[in-house]
C-alpha cells in the first residue's frame, strides 16, 4: 500500500508539527482544523520553523520552499477523502475525536488508513466505531515533532499487518524511529513519563521541594534535559491531567490518581507555556516559578 497524500486534522502544537516533517520528506499534506486561525497560525510556524532549520544548514532553502508547496490547508473536513493516510492530531478528548472520524468517513476511499495521534484514548475502542478497524491504529508523534526522533506505533486489536507495514514505512521515509506498543493505557512513553511529572507534582505539593529544587534535582542528579515540571508545562498541564485520567480509570490503579495541585492548576487555566503561566509564571523575560 503506497502512501503519497497525508490528511492531518488538527493544525496546533502537533499538527503543525506532524505536516512539517511528512512534507519535508516529500509527501503532500492538506491539514485541517474547525479554527481558520489556528491553520493561518500553523503554517506561519512551519515557516518559521523552516527557516531555523535552513539557517542551521539542516535543509536548503529549495527545500524549504518545495515543503512549503506540498502543504495545503482547507476548512473542510470531507477535502480530506481523497488522501492515503489520515492522521488525526485534535484536542485530546474523544468526544471530538470521534465527531471528527464520523464525519470524516463517509467521504474516504475505501483503501484510506485512519490514525490518532492520541497521547492515551484506546485506539481499540476508536477503531470500534468506525467502518474500518483494520485499517486503523494509532501514530504518536513526541513534541516538538521535527526535534524528537520516537514514534509510537500502536497496534488497535484488529489492526492488520498491511496498515502497520504502511505506517512503519512512513516513519521510516520521515526518517524517524519508531517502537511499537500494545493498545493498554498512555502506551510506553506516557505510561512511564507521566507518573513521574505526576510524583514530581506530589513532591511540590506535599513541601518536600520547591519548583526549582525539584527540577535541579532531576536534572543535575538524574542526568534529564528538563526538569519534571518544567516538561509538565511544555507539555501543557491540561494533557497530563487528561493522561493521568486515562490511566487511573483504565488501570483501575490508586497509584495513577492525579495529584489534586495538577488538578488546582488545570483549574485555574494555568496550562503551562501555551497559556503563559504553570509551574512557571512566562510573561516576563525568564521563566519565574509560580510556587
Ligand atoms: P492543541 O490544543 O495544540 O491542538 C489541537 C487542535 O485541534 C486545535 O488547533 C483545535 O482547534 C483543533 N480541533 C479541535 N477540534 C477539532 C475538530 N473537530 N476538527 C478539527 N480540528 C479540531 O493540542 P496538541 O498538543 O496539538 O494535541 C493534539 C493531539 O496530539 C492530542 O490527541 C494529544 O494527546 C496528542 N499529543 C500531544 C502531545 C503534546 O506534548 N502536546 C504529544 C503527543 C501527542
Amino acid at each position: 500500500m503506497q502512501v503519497e497524500r497525508v490528511g492531518v486534522v488538527g493544525a496546533g502544537q502537533m499538527g503543525n508539527g506532524i505536516a512539517h516533517v511528512l512534507a519535508l520528506a516529500g509527501y503532500d499534506v492538506l491539514m485541517t482544523d474547525i479554527s481558520a486561525d489556528a491553520l493561518g497560525a500553523a503554517m506561519a510556524l512551519i515557516d518559521k520553523n523552516l527557516t531555523r532549520q535552513v539557517s542551521k544548514g539542516a535543509i536548503t532553502e529549495a527545500q524549504k520552499n518545495a515543503t512549503l508547496a506540498r502543504i495545503s490547508t482547507t476548512g473542510t473536513l470531507a477535502d480530506l477523502g481523497q488522501t492515503d493516510l489520515v492522521i488525526e492530531a485534535a484536542t485530546e478528548r474523544e468526544t471530538i475525536k470521534q465527531a471528527i472520524f464520523e464525519d470524516l468517513l463517509p467521504h474516504l476511499k475505501p483503501t484510506t488508513i485512519l490514525t490518532s495521534n492520541t497521547s492515551s484514548i484506546s485506539i481499540t475502542r476508536l477503531a470500534s466505531r468506525t467502518d474500518r478497524p483494520e485499517k486503523f491504529m494509532g501514530f504518536h508523534f513526541m513534541n516538538p515533532v521535527p526535534v524528537m526522533q520516537l514514534v509510537e506505533l500502536i497496534r488497535g486489536i484488529a489492526t492488520d499487518d498491511e496498515t502497520f507495514s504502511a505506517c512503519y514505512e512512513v516513519v521510516e521515509r520521515i526518517g524517524k524511529t519508531a517502537a511499537t506498543a500494545e493498545d493498554f493505557p498512555a502506551f510506553i512513553v506516557n505510561r512511564i513519563l507521566m507518573p513521574m511529572i505526576n510524583e514530581a507534582i506530589y513532591t511540590l505539593y506535599e513541601g518536600v521541594g520547591s519548583v526549582r529544587s525539584i527540577d535541579t534535582s532531576l536534572k543535575l542528579g538524574a542526568n534529564h534535559p528538563m526538569g519534571p515540571l518544567e516538561l509538565a508545562d511544555f507539555i501543557g498541564l491540561d494533557t497530563c491531567l487528561a493522561i493521568m485520567n486515562v490511566l487511573h480509570e483504565g488501570l483501575a490503579d490508586t497509584k495513577y490518581r492525579p495529584c489534586p495541585l495538577l488538578t488546582k492548576y488545570v483549574e485555574a487555566g494555568w496550562l503551562g507555556r501555551k497559556t503563559k503561566r504553570g509551574f512557571y509564571d512566562y510573561r516576563g523575560e525568564a521563566p519565574v516559578p509560580t510556587r
